[in-house]
C-alpha cells in the first residue's frame, strides 16, 4: 500500500500529477511497545501436545473470517466507492539479496516510517479492511518496527501477512512474530541451492524454515512457499514444491518471463549502499552487494574475531573486483556485468 493512499479519498491527489508527501497528523504516533512472551508456555523447545499437527481452534476461524470475509461482504454492500479487502503496506524497499529479476535494486530508498505505518493502519481500520500484507524489499531488515506492526494491527483484528525471503528471520523474530499474532508466513523461493541470479534458495535458510514449520502449529500461523518460476530454475521450483507437499505446507507460483526481467537498470546500485539490519551493534553495516547472509556473517565473527579480519579483507577485495565491473555513467553506476552472472562467469 502506498503510503499516499490516505488522500487517494480526495480525486483531485488522483488525478493531478503531483504526489505530495503524506504527513500524519500533529507529526503521527508511534506504535506501542509490544509484549513479549505474551504466550510463555510456548516458548519451550520440548514438544507440546498438538505439535506437528493443525488444529483450527474458533478464535483462529473467527480471525480468518473477521480479516477476508466480513471485508468481502462489506464491500458488496455498503455504499461508496472505497472497501479494499487487502492492504499492501510497503514498508522496505532495500534488500539483502538480489535477484535478478526485482525491481527492489536501489538501496538508498528509506523506508517507511513508523508514524506514517500507524497512520496507515489506523486510515484502514477506521474503514473495512482487515487483511495487512507488508511488503518489501526484504522486510525483515527491520524486525523491530515488523514486530511493533503485526503486534499493532493483530490487535486491532487485522490478518495479517509477511513476505521474506528467510535470511534475516532467525528462530527468536519468529517467536516474537508468531507470538505477536502473524498470520502467514510467505516464505520466497526460487531454489533449492543458489543459483547465479537466484538467491533466494531453501538451504542456506533450512534452520529458519524448519522452526517456522514446527512453531506454526502452537502460534497459529500458516506458512507457504513463494516460488517464481524462471527459465533457469524449473528442475528447483518442481524440488521444492515436494518438500512443500512433504512439509504440509502450500506453495504460491509467479511467473517471471521476459520482457520483464530484462530489465538493465534493475541492477543493484552502487559498492558503497549500506543499510543496518536493526538489533545488530551499530559496527554491523551490511553493504548488500558484497554480503548476502547476514546472520552467518555475523554468527562467524561471533565465532572468531580472526574471521572478521580476514572476511573484512575479503570483502575489501572482491570491491575491488566489483568496482573493475561497473562503469560510471550519468549521475549513478551502470552495471555492465556481475560477479554472479553468466556473462561475469
Ligand atoms: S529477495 Fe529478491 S525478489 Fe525479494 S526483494 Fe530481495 S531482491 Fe527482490
Amino acid at each position: 500500500m502506498s503510503t499516499y493512499i490516505p488522500l487517494a479519498l480526495h480525486q483531485t491527489d488522483l488525478t493531478g500529477g503531483v504526489r505530495v508527501p503524506f504527513v500524519p497528523p500533529k507529526g503521527g504516533e508511534k506504535f506501542p511497545e509490544p509484549v513479549f512472551p505474551q504466550k510463555p508456555d510456548l516458548l519451550t523447545d520440548a514438544a507440546l501436545p498438538g505439535d506437528g499437527e493443525r488444529h483450527w481452534t474458533p478464535s483462529q476461524i473467527w480471525h480468518t473470517f473477521h480479516g477476508w470475509a466480513i471485508p468481502y461482504f462489506k464491500s458488496r454492500v455498503l455504499p461508496g466507492d472505497l472497501h479494499p479487502i487487502v492492504a499492501y503496506l510497503f514498508t522496505e524497499y532495500k534488500c539483502n539479496l538480489d535477484c535478478h529479476y526485482c525491481y527492489s535494486y536501489d538501496n538508498r530508498v528509506k523506508g517507511i516510517s513508523e508514524e506514517v505505518a500507524k497512520a496507515a493502519i489506523d486510515w484502514l481500520h477506521d474503514g473495512t479492511c482487515r487483511a495487512l500484507a507488508l511488503m518489501g524489499g526484504e522486510v525483515m531488515l527491520r524486525p523491530k518496527l515488523v514486530h511493533k506492526i503485526i503486534y499493532y494491527a493483530r490487535k486491532k483484528g487485522f490478518f495479517t501477512y509477511i513476505p521474506t525471503n528467510g535470511r534475516l528471520l532467525t528462530p527468536d523474530w519468529i517467536d516474537r512474530i508468531g507470538d505477536a499474532g502473524v498470520s502467514t508466513f510467505n516464505l520466497a523461493v526460487d531454489a533449492v541451492d543458489e543459483k547465479p541470479g537466484l538467491p533466494k534458495a531453501l538451504n542456506p535458510i533450512r534452520k529458519q524454515f524448519e522452526h517456522l514449520v514446527k512453531k506454526q502449529y502452537r502460534y497459529g500461523y500458516t506458512v507457504f512457499f513463494n516460488i517464481n518460476i524462471c527459465r533457469n530454475n524449473l528442475d528447483d521450483v518442481k524440488q521444492l514444491t515436494e518438500i512443500a507437499h512433504e512439509y504440509k505446507i502450500s506453495t504460491d507460483y509467479h511467473i517471471n518471463e521476459m520482457p520483464l526481467i530484462e530489465q538493465p537498470h534493475f541492477q543493484r546500485l552502487g559498492t558503497r549502499t549500506e543499510v543496518q539490519v536493526e538489533e545488530l551493534p551499530a559496527k554491523e553495516h551490511v553493504d548488500l552487494v558484497d554480503v548476502r547472509d547476514v546472520v552467518e556473517r555475523i554468527e562467524l565473527a561471533d565465532l572468531d574475531p580472526r574471521v572478521g579480519f580476514f572476511e573484512r579483507l575479503a570483502r575489501r577485495a572482491l570491491k575491488s573486483r566489483l568496482a573493475v565491473f561497473h562503469e560510471p555513467r550519468g549521475h549513478r553506476p551502470q552495471a555492465v556485468a556481475r560477479l554472479d552472472r553468466a556473462p561475469a562467469q
